[in-house]
């Protein structure tokens, strides 16, 4: 299938869209979120959050690499732009393969860790508050996630 592309024009929009994915995860889903500083990253994992049935608030996970929150199953979200090597392994696997869903924040800084099968998700500015989302869906799995994402 081919990349499905989704406009907002406002945070709210973005975590709808979000939101909706969130309810459709299973446990062992990956996501990876590109895009430049202040282009939703975090309010696309806030709305993902809620659609998992998360009620903490999410924010940036700054300070920590990865942050754990509990919903209908649990959140890992990792934001890795600290993580300096690209090579440096923290233990990524036990999360990409756990009983949870997983976002990555700067995936690129470790593709080549990253599971194959994984939904890419590029987030870009397209003037004041619009944003373009590009989801890629790698996998059976995630391609199938697209089309209902599409659909409903
Ligand atoms: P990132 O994690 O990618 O650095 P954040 O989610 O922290 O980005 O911040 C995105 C900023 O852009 C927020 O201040 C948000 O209010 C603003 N914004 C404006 N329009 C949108 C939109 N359509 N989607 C998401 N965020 C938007
Ligand atoms: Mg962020």
């Amino acid at each position: 299938m081919d990349n499905l592309k989704v406009h907002t024009s406002s945070p709210e929009q973005t975590m709808e869209l979000a939101e909706r994915l969130g309810q459709f995860l299973e446990a062992g889903s990956v996501i990876t979120l590109e895009g430049d500083l202040g282009a939703g990253k975090t309010h696309f994992t806030k709305g993902l959050a809620k659609g998992l049935g998360v009620k903490r608030n999410v924010n940036s996970p700054t300070f920590t690499i990865i942050k754990e929150y509990q919903g209908r199953m649990p959140l890992y979200h990792m934001d890795v732009y600290r993580v300096c090597e690209a090579d440096e392994d923290l233990g990524f696997d036990e999360y990409f393969y756990g009983e949870g869903v997983t976002v990555v924040e700067w995936a690129s800084l470790i593709k080549e860790q990253l599971p194959k099968e994984r939904l890419d998700i590029e987030i870009y500015h397209a003037g004041d508050d619009r944003r373009e989302i590009v989801l890629k869906p790698l996998g059976e799995r995630y391609i199938l996630l697209c089309k209902e994402l599409q659909t409903k």
